[in-house]
């Protein structure tokens, strides 16, 4: 008789459960995602570049293996600046009728300019709650049980 499967429970993921011992009390998810700053001690940075997260801290020494935010903050900031913009230029197109340069003028760079800013804060707070809640993939666990 097979196993029953089970996703593995958070307690596997020791290596970034906080330790209420060594660690800082917990920081604001928020805060420090959008600092760009570590979400366990909230000084060291979160991201090596623009948007890849850097190997660890370099104030604490947090692992940073476990930041994976995926397509998270591309669509949450594709969502909400796309509704914007679409909102914008249909009342822009109602009340003026500008000509299409115009509105090429307009919505592309705004539209550049607030997606390539959203998405940095965005991944910051979404690796940021990850730590907070230590999300992670789920993996099949072979207790048994
Ligand atoms: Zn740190």
């Amino acid at each position: 008789m097979a196993a029953p499967l089970s996703f593995a429970a958070p307690h596997c993921m020791s290596s970034m459960s906080p330790d209420p011992n060594t660690d800082p009390p917990p920081r604001s998810p928020l805060a420090t995602g959008l600092s760009g700053r570590c979400p366990r001690c909230g000084e060291g940075k979160l991201f090596d570049g623009y948007l890849s997260p850097a190997r660890a801290c370099q104030s604490c020494g947090l692992d940073y293996g476990f930041a994976d935010s995926g397509d998270g903050p591309a669509f949450f900031v594709m969502t909400a600046v796309g509704f914007l913009i679409v909102a914008l230029a249909l009342v822009v197109e109602i009340a003026w009728r500008p000509p299409y340069w115009v509105h090429a003028a307009l919505w592309l760079p705004l539209l550049l300019g607030s997606a390539l800013v959203l998405l940095r804060l965005m991944k910051g707070v979404l690796i940021a709650q990850q730590y907070a809640t230590r999300a992670a993939e789920g993996r099949l666990d072979g207790s048994g049980g």
